[in-house]
């Protein structure tokens, strides 16, 4: 290193010389610095960084993987650890910075700068466990807990069925009060339970992989895949409702080598049914993804879980481990990328950026990711419960999936449904139901004491409604005349208790925490709406202003439906905001 150094300064020197003689300039001698210029990386901290990471043998696209493994060891991000690893990746060091300062869920600490308790306690603040005290909470365990253990409010974890809940480490506590909490904190090395999951073997034993096996042995046609797709009507089921048979049309069209990033970032708050389908059935959604790699012709496939769902990580890594050990047919390279706690990197082409080891922020578009995507090939992008559903669709039939809509919908979906209802949880329903009648006949009806007020029907950003208007069908376009949308399916429900425009500060605050930061609409206009909202009576002519600018000028999905919930209260709550 230092003889490459002063290699490359004589070899500048040299170039600086000619140049003065050129000019009839007088010559200045030779000075070599010692290293380079910033900070210094010492033979400590490559030791201290082999020791986290293994050898120096690195590859640049596992950046976030590399931090996550200092932050698990260190419980923060030292700076003179990243520095080590910028070194070794051949980085520059704000490359390696900006990254891991984008990500909520890693903490660099600067020399001299207090390290973080070694444990963090995170309490979501996420709309369905506010609804349920979690501000309170917060505030009970920072006076509880001192400075022994950190804690933070967070937003949605995944998990509003329980709310409210927390997460100690990694381990999450649903119902969460004090006393749950301090238990936890007092068993030392808390685990929560393991999800009980179909294993490779019982899928096996019970007919799964013989419809991938069938594919590639040549008894079923690809075409009769698609053909099935078609009939079904299935659409991604991860809020864009982009029919999946197009999808994979547009795909093979396209040159080889083709790749897949499969999207199980589930951030929107309300919704949690991937983690539902995946803590008990796997492999159906595994055996669906090699499907659609075979008759798409994908190549390597990648995984994008989010952090969040730290149990469903070790039980995908031990499942992708057993199938691949016994593979039914040959399948391609899979590789499981953890996310880093930021909402945005839901949106598929910031997730692919994420998935290169790079900061989530959306790519313009075009080119589509389907043509440009993953390192710059073609990329079939799907969400994990439009991939669960192909093997149930192609072994009963497409006509089976379509057929079970209601008001002339099709399919099946899983609503994410949780509030003031007696029954929070993932509630599977035809595609068409109304919100009225999932409460009635999914949800349990509405929480004693309370009457049905509102609903969110698409997480955060799909608006909210009156109770008056419970009776539209909910599908993709159904809500779309209404300013609002289905999305991924998260249902939340509002009572007489509480107020539409706390639940519309609740999420614009989740927005401004969440945006990238990329685009000044965004950036700037989820700060200022906020501002706008946080009074009694609100300025509807400013507000109304700054969403057009926001919609019309951001450049993803966040940005542009971030002023729904304000919108919609506007409209249909504005006795509560003039
Ligand atoms: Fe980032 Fe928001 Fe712009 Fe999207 S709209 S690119 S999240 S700043």
């Amino acid at each position: 290193m230092a003889m490459a150094l002063a290699m490359a300064q004589r070899h500048t020197h040299r170039r600086k010389q000619a140049l003065h003689k050129a000019l009839g300039l007088e010559e200045k001698p030779i000075r070599l610095r010692a290293h380079p210029k910033g900070r210094q990386v010492s033979a400590k901290d490559k030791f201290a960084l082999h020791d986290i990471l293994g050898g120096p043998a690195r590859q640049r696209t596992l950046l976030i993987e590399y931090l996550h493994q200092i932050q698990d060891a260190e419980a923060c991000l030292p700076l003179h650890l990243l520095s080590a690893l910028a070194a070794d990746l051949n980085m520059a060091q704000a490359e390696v910075y900006e990254v891991a300062s984008f990500y909520h869920h890693f903490d660099v600490v600067r020399e001299g700068e207090t390290r973080p308790p070694a444990l963090t306690l995170r309490v979501c603040n996420g709309l369905s466990c506010a609804l349920e005290g979690s501000e309170a909470l917060i505030k009970t365990m920072k006076d509880v807990l001192g400075g022994n253990i950190r804690v933070q409010a967070v937003p949605c974890v995944g998990r509003c069925d329980a709310a409210p809940v927390a997460v100690l480490g990694q381990n999450p506590i649903g119902r969460a009060n004090q006393s749950a909490i301090l238990a936890a904190v007092s068993a030392k090395a808390y685990k929560a339970p393991m999800p009980d999951a179909l294993d490779y073997k019982t899928y096996v034993q019970q007919g799964g992989y013989q419809l991938l096996e069938a594919l590639h042995q040549g008894s079923r046609a690809d075409e009769a895949i698609i053909a099935a797709l078609e009939v079904s009507g299935l659409r991604g089921l991860g809020g864009a409702g982009f029919p999946v048979y197009r999808k994979w049309n547009i795909l093979r069209q396209q040159p080889a080598p083709r790749y897949m990033a499969v999207n199980i970032d589930e951030g929107e708050p309300g919704t949690f049914k991937d983690r539902y389908y995946l803590e008990r059935d796997p492999h159906r959604f595994l055996e669906g993804m090699l499907i659609a790699a075979k008759v798409t012709g994908i190549s390597a496939i990648w995984i994008y879980l989010r952090d969040e769902y730290a149990h469903c990580r070790q039980l995908l890594e031990r499942e992708l481990k057993a199938l691949q050990a016994q593979a039914p047919c040959p399948i391609p390279e899979i590789s499981l990328r953890r996310g880093a706690g930021a909402y945005i990197c839901g949106e598929e082409s910031a997730m692919i950026e994420s998935i290169e080891g790079k900061r989530g922020v959306p790519r313009l578009r075009p080119p589509y990711v389907a043509e440009r995507g993953l390192y710059g090939r073609p990329t079939l992008e799907h969400n994990m419960e439009s991939l669960y559903w192909i093997r149930d669709i192609v072994e009963r039939g497409g006509h089976w999936f379509a057929s079970q809509g209601l008001r002339g919908r099709k399919g099946l979906r899983s609503f994410s449904v949780s509030g003031r209802v007696n029954k929070p949880g993932v509630h599977l329903a035809p595609a068409g139901i109304t919100v009225s009648e999932l409460i009635k006949g999914y949800a349990g009806g509405m929480l004693e004491g309370h009457s049905f007020y509102a609903y969110l029907p698409g997480g955060a950003s799909g608006g909210i409604l009156p109770a008056s208007m419970g009776d539209i069908p909910l599908d993709f376009d159904t809500l779309n005349p209404h300013g609002a949308f289905i999305g991924s399916a998260a249902i939340i429900v509002l009572s007489d208790k509480d107020r539409a425009s706390d639940a519309a500060r609740n999420l614009m605050q989740f927005f401004e925490h969440e945006s990238c930061g990329q685009c000044t609409p965004c950036r700037v206009g989820t700060n200022k709406m906020n501002q706008l909202i946080a009074h009694d009576q609100w300025d509807q002519a400013l507000i109304h202003e700054l969403s057009q600018t926001m919609i019309d000028a951001s450049i993803c999905g966040l940005g542009q439906a971030a002023p729904n919930p304000v919108l919609l209260v506007m409209k249909h709550f504005a006795h509560e905001v003039s």
